[in-house]
């Protein structure tokens, strides 16, 4: 496993002739919904690249970009025992230099649901993974189902952009309770890594409903709602979309998914589901 640590190093890259190279984009302190998608890109690629990247241009100032966690090297020894090929590790200053000024925005759905709490959020991600994708130069991009709105806003711009890149989603790896891993998890404090699990609760219940033959998107939510409130948990939003283009939607159909977001404590978690009708 080679570790490139500069922009040049990765680009200078040589990939032989026709090898079906893959990517896994990551912030780093991986779990295992991160080696989910590594796993997913050996088993289809002849090369994987993985870059690790706490991107500050996706964090708000007043957001965890300092305190985000880290650990450079127990992610190494983890990326070791699982055949990747490259580990793209680039500094922040060599990604934005000084009198950097170009930014990628997907209209639109950048600004639904996590992008009202985070409005430069989206514009953050898509510049980083454009620029990412110029570097690194892969077929493939594996990224998770569990932000299902990066996910979204990505598959568009590498269409609209022609990147002629795959973007395979991936899905969601959690806890035994049901909790989706997340870096983040770590910041859960006492009572709070139980109270989290609402948002896995008010999800399945919500495909319950679905399967008892609910099929009206608000009296759904309204009962997500309730579930998340008696768990003392504060909503940002709880939203049924159609997961092809993040429109919300009012009955359910084959296509529908709930969307939450929730600050259980400081942290704030985000969850998705199918809730197919
Ligand atoms: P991050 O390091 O949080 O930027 O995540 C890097 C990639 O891992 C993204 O594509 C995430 O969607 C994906 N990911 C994070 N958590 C999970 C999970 N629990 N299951 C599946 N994929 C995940």
């Amino acid at each position: 496993m080679q570790i490139l640590c500069s922009i040049p190093e990765m680009q200078a890259v040589n990939y032989p002739a026709g090898s079906k190279v893959g990517f896994v984009p990551t912030m780093g302190y991986l779990h295992e919904g991160h080696l989910s998608l590594v796993d997913a890109a050996v088993k289809s690629s002849d090369l994987v690249v993985v870059s690790i990247f706490v991107n500050p241009a996706q964090f708000a100032p007043s957001e965890d970009l300092d305190s985000y966690p880290r650990d450079f090297d127990r992610d190494l020894a983890l990326l070791e025992k699982r055949k990747v090929d490259y580990v793209f590790f680039p500094t922040a200053d060599e990604m934005y230099p000084p009198g950097y000024k170009t930014w990628v925005e997907v209209e639109g759905i950048s600004h639904i649901l996590c992008g009202n709490t985070r409005p430069e959020h989206f514009k953050g991600v898509s510049t980083v993974v454009l620029k990412l994708l110029n570097i690194v130069r892969p077929q493939s991009m594996y990224m998770g189902e569990k932000d299902f709105q990066q996910l979204t806003v990505l598959q568009r711009m590498t269409q609209d952009l022609n990147l002629g890149v795959d973007i395979i989603g991936c899905p969601i790896i959690r806890e035994e309770d049901g909790l989706a891993k997340s870096s983040r998890n770590l910041y859960l404090k006492g009572k709070e890594r139980e109270q989290a699990t609402c948002l896995y609760k008010a999800l399945t219940n919500s495909q319950k409903l679905v399967a008892a033959g609910e099929l009206a998107a608000e009296k759904i939510i309204a009962a997500a709602e309730q579930l998340i409130l008696d768990s003392l948990v504060k909503v940002d939003y709880i939203k049924i979309v159609d997961g092809r283009d993040l429109s919300e939607v009012q009955d359910i159909d084959e296509h529908s998914r709930m969307l939450i977001a929730a600050w259980v404590g400081k942290p704030r978690l985000i969850d998705n589901m199918s809730l197919k009708a």
